[in-house]
C-alpha cells in the first residue's frame, strides 16, 4: 500500500532537498537577505530554546556560571596566537569604520571615522575571555574559573546550509582555567560526557563521543574531542566539541597564578560548544517523508488540541471540551516537567492544521469533534507512528479520561521509541570490518546509497604522513570523525600506512 505523505519530496529520492524541505514546511526558518544568515522562525527557534533550557541546567550543575562578553573583538587579540588566527582569518567578518557618510546619493563608511584598530565580529571568544581571565586570575586561590555564555558568532563559511552551516549561529561556549593538567582535561571530558548524554537523554539523538585526529583539531587546541551524530543518510555531523587547550591562550593572554608554593605558573585552559546545528541534526536524524518528529524532551508544544469547527452553534461545545482538556493535561507532569499543551483555535480548517502539526512534528495531536464530545472521547495521532498496517493514517479513539491517564507515558514512550530507532540505525550502519583502503572505497563507491560510517585500524600518523592520508580520504569525499571513547582496540595494520595499529578512528562522509 503506497501511502501520499505530506512532504513532496522524500528522503530515498532526493536527501537534500528533503531537509531544505522540511525546514520550510515546518515553519523552522527561512532565508534573510544576508547570504548564510537565518530568519529562525517560532518553531524552530521555540526548539532552541528548548535546547538551551535544558543544556542550560546541566552546565550550572556541573558548577559553571554564565556571563557575557562583547561582540567585537580588537583584532590585536587574535595576533596574539598564531594558530588560532591562522585558524579562523579566512572567515572572520571585521569592522573598520564607526560611522557612515553620503557620497553621490549613497551612504558609504566615512573615512574621517576609520576606527585605530579593527574589531573583529567574534568566531568564537578565547582571546577575549582569556583576557579576562588575565585580570581575575592572581593566585591559585582564583581557580578554577568556570564560565559560560550564549551567544551569537559569525564564520564567514563559504558553503553554507541552514542550521548546519551558517555564517552567524547562536551557541554557548564554555571557557575555564585550572591549575594543573589533570583538572583542565577532567573538565574537558566532563563536558564532552554532559553533551554526549544530553544529546542522547534529550534530543533522542545517539552520538558517538571521542577524540578528533591532529588534522581536526581546533585551532589552538592540544586535544579536540566531538560528539558525532549519524544522518539518516549516513553522513556524520559533529554535534559539539570539547577543547583541552593546555597554556596555548594563556601563555597569549597571560591568564598566570601564583601557586601554594609561590612560584609563578600558566593556567590550564579548556573550551567547548554546542550551536544551533544541533536542531539541523534533530530534523536529519528524526524527520520522516511527513515533515519533522520532535522529541517531546524538546518539543515546544508537547500536545496540540485541534478542534473541528464548523461555524456552527455546537461549535462552542466543543472548543469548552478541548479548554477543559487543555487544563486537565497542564496540570501533569511528563519527563520531569509540566506538559506543554496547546489548544490551536487559528481560524484555519481543522485538516490544514492537523497536517501543519504533523509536518512540524509536534509528539502528539488531538482531535476533538461534535462526535468526540457527545461520547467523552478524543482521536490521538502519535507522530512517531503515523500509519497503520494498512497505510492508513493512525488516529485512536479513547475515552477522555483514559488519554489524560496516559498521556505523560504516551510522551515518555515517544521520546523512547524516537531514541531507540536512531540508535539502532546508528548501530547498524557502522562497519567494523573493513581492513584495507580498497575496501575502504569499494564501500564509499558512487554507486552506494547510504554507506554509513566505517571504523578502522591506524597508526595515529603525524604530520605530513597525516596530510597525505588526509588527501586520500578527501578524494573519495571521505573525512576522520573521531576515535570514539569507547572503541575496542586496535587488532591489526594501519589501513592506511601498514603499520602496527594503536587505535580504532571513524571515516564517514559529513555535513
Ligand atoms: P568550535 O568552536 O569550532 O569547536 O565549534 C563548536 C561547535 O559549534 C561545533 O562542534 C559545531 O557543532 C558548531 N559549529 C561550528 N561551526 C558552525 C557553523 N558554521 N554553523 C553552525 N554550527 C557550527
Amino acid at each position: 500500500m503506497s501511502i501520499k505523505h505530506a512532504l513532496s519530496v522524500t528522503r530515498a529520492a532526493d536527501f537534500a532537498a528533503w531537509y531544505q524541505t522540511v525546514i520550510a514546511e515546518a515553519d523552522m526558518a527561512e532565508d534573510s537577505g544576508v547570504r548564510g544568515c537565518m530568519v529562525i522562525r517560532p518553531w524552530g527557534y521555540g526548539i532552541w530554546e528548548r535546547i538551551q533550557r535544558l543544556l542550560d541546567d546541566r552546565i550550572k550543575a556541573t558548577g559553571h556560571e554564565n556571563c557575557y562578553f562583547p561582540l567585537f573583538i580588537p583584532l590585536s587579540y587574535f595576533e596574539k596566537e598564531a594558530e588560532h588566527v591562522d585558524g579562523f582569518a579566512k572567515e572572520m567578518a571585521v569592522v573598520t569604520h564607526h560611522r557612515l557618510v553620503q557620497k553621490d546619493g549613497r551612504l558609504v563608511p566615512d573615512p574621517e571615522a576609520k576606527l585605530e584598530e579593527p574589531l573583529v565580529v567574534r568566531p568564537t571568544s578565547e582571546t577575549v575571555i582569556g583576557a579576562a581571565m588575565s585580570r581575575w586570575v592572581q593566585s591559585w586561590r582564583d581557580l578554577p574559573v568556570l564560565i559560560n555564555q550564549w551567544a551569537n558568532v559569525v564564520r564567514w563559511e563559504m558553503r553554507t546550509r541552514m542550521f548546519l552551516r551558517t555564517a552567524e549561529f547562536l551557541w554557548q561556549e564554555g571557557h575555564t582555567a585550572h591549575a594543573t593538567v589533570d583538572e583542565a582535561r577532567e573538565e574537558t571530558m566532563k563536558m564532552l560526557e554532559v553533551y554526549r548524554s544530553f544529546a542522547e537523554d534529550c534530543l533522542a539523538m545517539p552520538v558517538v563521543a571521542g577524540e578528533k585526529p591532529e588534522n581536526e583539531r581546533f585551532p589552538g587546541a592540544v586535544s579536540t574531542y566531538s560528539i558525532e551524530a549519524m544522518m539518516q543518510d549516513g553522513k556524520a555531523l559533529q554535534a559539539g566539541t570539547s577543547h583541552f587547550l593546555g597554556t596555548t591562550f594563556s601563555s597569549a593572554q597571560d591568564i598566570r597564578f601564583q601557586n601554594s608554593e609561590g612560584q609563578f605558573e600558566l593556567a590550564q585552559t579548556t573550551s567547548w560548544g554546542v550551536s544551533t546545528r544541533m536542531i539541523g541534526g534533530l530534523i536529519m536524524v528524526h524527520g520522516d517523508d511527513d515533515g519533522l518528529r520532535v522529541p517531546p524532551m524538546v518539543a515546544p508544544w508537547q500536545i496540540v488540541i485541534v478542534p473541528m469547527l464548523r461555524d456552527q452553534p455546537e461549535d462552542a461545545a466543543v472548543v469548552d471540551y478541548c479548554k477543559t482538556l487543555q487544563a486537565e493535561l497542564a496540570k501533569l507532569t511528563a519527563l520531569g516537567e509540566p506538559v506543554r499543551a496547546l489548544l490551536d483555535l487559528k481560524a484555519v480548517k481543522a485538516q490544514t492544521k492537523r497536517w501543519g502539526w504533523v509536518k512540524k512534528g509536534a509528539p502528539i495531536v488531538i482531535e476533538v469533534g461534535g462526535r468526540d464530545v457527545a461520547g467523552g472521547n478524543v482521536s490521538v495521532i502519535r507522530r512517531d507512528r503515523l500509519y497503520r498496517e494498512d497505510g492508513k493514517l493512525d488516529s485512536q479513539i479513547l475515552p477522555r479520561s483514559d488519554f489524560v491517564a496516559g498521556a505523560a507515558a504516551m510522551l515518555e514512550a515517544i521520546q523512547q521509541a524516537l531514541h531507540q530507532d536512531a540508535r539502532a540505525r546508528l548501530d547498524a550502519s557502522i562497519r567494523r570490518d573493513i581492513t584495507d583502503f580498497d575496501a575502504l572505497a569499494a564501500m564509499f563507491a558512487d554507486s552506494v546509497r547510504f554507506p554509513g560510517w566505517a571504523e578502522v585500524n591506524w597508526a595515529r600518523p603525524t604530520g605530513a604522513e597525516l596530510d597525505a592520508v588526509v588527501e586520500r580520504l578527501k578524494a573519495l569525499k571521505l573525512t576522520f570523525r573521531n576515535v570514539a571513547s569507547d572503541a575496542a582496540p586496535a587488532d591489526g595494520a594501519c589501513i592506511f600506512t601498514g603499520r602496527p595499529a594503536v587505535e580504532r578512528i571513524l571515516v564517514a562522509r559529513a555535513y
